[in-house]
Formats: structure tokens, C-alpha cells, sequence
């Protein structure tokens, strides 16, 4: 490992470590078990799905466009907007934490621009992409669509301080010269995940959806609305943009790699059409007899392999961790396939 990369894995090491519950996983089995032989083997990620290696305090800031730039510390993205009154910042995730003014500051003072975090707009509720705001304090003006606001109202984190600006379907920003677009267009991800659109950069922010040339995490991101979640990418298509800030993993992404995450998702649906017509519970309810939950899951294992098989294989080499996670996403959208759209539906004779 030459020692940039080494770098990076240990930045990255710390950024992990970082994420609450996953972390602590990840942790334990780094400290007691982890050897090479012991962990499973997964293909190797493309290296299109890597970004720039990150510093040895681990982020890396580029620019996106103009005083558009993007911060990242391999796993979660942030952007933020330099203005002659001051920053803008779009997200405030935990694991880039104090790194995000670290990041700031370095391109402040390269710029001779303020470094001051005047406002933060929120793309949606988690705290995965919000629970460093605090760390801002109380003087920022926070931006959140109404939902938002009442989420995290319910939610009580105080890492989370609630918008002082709340919009329900567009609000224009202006700072310091500078405009950014915020729009709810529907649920998706979560009920009230926006888009922000910087028409002077020709960039789009959406977070949480495509994840540029990665698949999505573990069953399907996790969308509450799955529905919602699959159109998402023809309404971010609609705008005009160049740049793509996904909110995760290590590079921002291009029109293309959103045309490539359509598709996927368009594959893995027609494939999950075609397990729901053609693999045969009967077998699985024969061998299980009153154990009916244990031949749906065995039946629905069956759908899922049937369904993932030709998607992984399809995408292999061209999406990174089509291995890892592509059959847990198949499962959530058989269910909404099933569910939402009624297909496969046995009618009892
Ligand atoms: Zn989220």
C-alpha cells in the first residue's frame, strides 16, 4: 500500500469510526476478529467509483464550480457556497464534523474570502448528513422544508438545531450576491428530502438517492418511499446541471452516472418483474407445510437470487459493491413492485 493510500484507508478508518452504530460494528470486528481470511470476499471496486484521496486529516475539499466546492471524507459529502458575506454550508455531516470548517477555512484563506458559517441549508432530517450543525452554534441561519422542521421537532436532537427558514415547496436563497433554488418535489428518501439546485454553478444537490458509481446502501438507501425514490432521478434530470452532489461516497458525479444509476434500478426492476412471474412457490410451501413464513422467506430468497443474479453480473465492474448490496435493494423493490404496483398478485381460483 503506498502511503497515500495507506493515508487514506487510515482516514478512512477514522471517518467510519466515527458512524454511530455502524462504526461500532465495524469496530469491534477491525480490534478482535478481522484477518483477511475471515472476512468474506467481494469484487474489487472499480476505479471509477474512487475519488480523490483524502488529506491525512482526513476530508478532501475540490471545487465544483466557481465558489461552489464540496467537501468529502470518502464516505459522506458536504458543499458549501463562499459569498463575500460569508459561507453557505449544504449539510453538516457528523463524520466530516469538525473538518467541514477545517475545509472551509482552507479555501477561505487560499480565496481571501470570510470563513464564517453565516447560513446551513439542511437537504433532510438524518443526522448521518446533519448532526454536526451544532457545531456552527446558534448565531447560522438554518434553512429546512417544513418537514423537516417537524421532524426534527420530534426528534429532539439537540445536535440537530431546527430551521429558522422553513419553505414548503421552493424557496430562492440569496446571499452575498450568490442564489441557490430549494424545491420539494415529493417524498422520496425521506418525506421531506429537497433539491438544491445552484443555477449559477450548474450543479444539483440531492442527497441520498444516487450515489454516483456506487449502488445504493443497504435495501435500497433505505428510501421510505420507494415509489418516490425511483422517480426522484427524472425530476433531478429535469434541471439544468453538470455537476451531481450525491452526499456520499467520494466523488461527485456527472449527468451520465445518473443515466447509469437509471438504469440499474430500471434493470433490477424488470428483473424482479420476471422472478414474481416466474418462480414457483410451490415447492418451497410443500417442504415448509404449516411453517408458512418459513416457505415465504425461502421462496422470497428465491425471487431475490433470480432477480439480483443477472443485475449483479450486468453491473459488476461498472457500479461499485453491485456485489454487496444489490440483492437486499431487489428485496425492497420486489416488495414495492409487489405491493405499490399489485404485480404478481395470485388470485385464489
Ligand atoms: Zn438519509
Amino acid at each position: 500500500m503506498s502511503s497515500t493510500n495507506r493515508r487514506s484507508f487510515l482516514a478512512r478508518g477514522a471517518a467510519l469510526a466515527a458512524v454511530p452504530t455502524v462504526a461500532a460494528l465495524a469496530g469491534g470486528v477491525f480490534a478482535d476478529r478481522a484477518s483477511a481470511d475471515t472476512l468474506p470476499n467481494y469484487a474489487p471496486i472499480p476505479p471509477s467509483a474512487l475519488g480523490p484521496a483524502v488529506n491525512s486529516q482526513g476530508f478532501y475539499v475540490g471545487r465544483v464550480e466557481k465558489n461552489l466546492y464540496w467537501v468529502t471524507d470518502a464516505t459522506y459529502q458536504a458543499a458549501f457556497l463562499t459569498t463575500r458575506e460569508g459561507v453557505v454550508l449544504f449539510d453538516a455531516p457528523p463524520t466530516i464534523g469538525h473538518n467541514l470548517q477545517r475545509a472551509i477555512d482552507q479555501i477561505a484563506s487560499a480565496e481571501g474570502v470570510p470563513s464564517t458559517v453565516t447560513h446551513i441549508v439542511y437537504s433532510h432530517h438524518h443526522a448521518d448528513h446533519l448532526g454536526a450543525s451544532s457545531l456552527f452554534g446558534k448565531d447560522v441561519v438554518r434553512i429546512g422544508q417544513t418537514g423537516t422542521k417537524k421532524l426534527l421537532a420530534s426528534e429532539k436532537d439537540p445536535t440537530r438545531p431546527l430551521p429558522d427558514v422553513t419553505f414548503d415547496t421552493s424557496y430562492s436563497l440569496r446571499v452575498g450576491g450568490e442564489r441557490v433554488d430549494l424545491a420539494w418535489h415529493g417524498t422520496n428518501h425521506t418525506p421531506d428530502n429537497i433539491y438544491i439546485h445552484f443555477p449559477d454553478h450548474d450543479a444539483l444537490m440531492l442527497v441520498d438517492i444516487n450515489l454516483p458509481r456506487w449502488v445504493p446502501f443497504d435495501s435500497f438507501n433505505l428510501n421510505e418511499d420507494v415509489p418516490g425514490s425511483i422517480a426522484a432521478p427524472d425530476t433531478a434530470m429535469a434541471y439544468p446541471w453538470k455537476h451531481f452532489i450525491g452526499g456520499h461516497m467520494g466523488r461527485i458525479g456527472t449527468r451520465d452516472d445518473m443515466v447509469l444509476y437509471q438504469q440499474y434500478v430500471t434493470d433490477i426492476i424488470a428483473n424482479v418483474k420476471k422472478a414474481l412471474a416466474n418462480v414457483d412457490p410451490t415447492p418451497f410451501f410443500a417442504k415448509y407445510g404449516d411453517n408458512e413464513w418459513a416457505a415465504v422467506k425461502e421462496y422470497q430468497a428465491a425471487q431475490v437470487d433470480y432477480a439480483s443474479a443477472p443485475v449483479i453480473k450486468k453491473y459488476l465492474g461498472v457500479l461499485a459493491a453491485a456485489d454487496v448490496y444489490t440483492a437486499s435493494t431487489a428485496f425492497v423493490i420486489l416488495e414495492s413492485v409487489r405491493l405499490d404496483l399489485g404485480v404478481g398478485s395470485q388470485v385464489h381460483a
